[in-house]
């Protein structure tokens, strides 16, 4: 069996983070190496490497994983904005292979993004 990622083993339980909200298919956590003030970690609770991979009976769970973040945004009190971003695979520079949306905050961001 293919060795769990970083992300299954938060799920798990098996090493700690910084937990911000949870419901039955998501769970967001401070990134360790912030790049903003506010930037967290939006993964769903299925093992699914990027969305490359997601598929029709997945459609739900997409929805589910962008409306959390208005809710993850009001309850840090963002209101001035923030940026969704999900790398994809090599050029995008995805280093871990669960899906996940960074959530970043309390800066001001340049576009386009480097
Ligand atoms: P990506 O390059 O899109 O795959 O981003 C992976 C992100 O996961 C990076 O921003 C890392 O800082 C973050 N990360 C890696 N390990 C952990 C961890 N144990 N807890 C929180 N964030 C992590």
């Amino acid at each position: 069996m293919a060795e769990k990622t970083v992300f299954k083993k938060i799920i798990d339980r098996e090493i700690p983070a910084a937990i911000v909200y949870e419901d039955d298919l998501c769970l967001a956590f401070e990134d360790i190496h912030p790049q903003a003030p506010v930037h967290v970690i939006v993964i769903p609770k299925k093992e699914i490497p990027s969305v490359d991979e997601l598929s029709d009976e997945d459609e739900s769970l997409a929805g589910r994983l962008l409306l959390v973040m208005p809710k993850i945004a009001a309850k840090l009190g963002i209101s001035t904005g923030y940026r969704v971003v999900t790398n994809c695979g090599r050029d995008a520079g995805q280093e871990v292979m669960h899906l996940h949306f960074h959530l970043l905050a309390g800066r001001r961001f340049t576009w386009p993004p480097g």
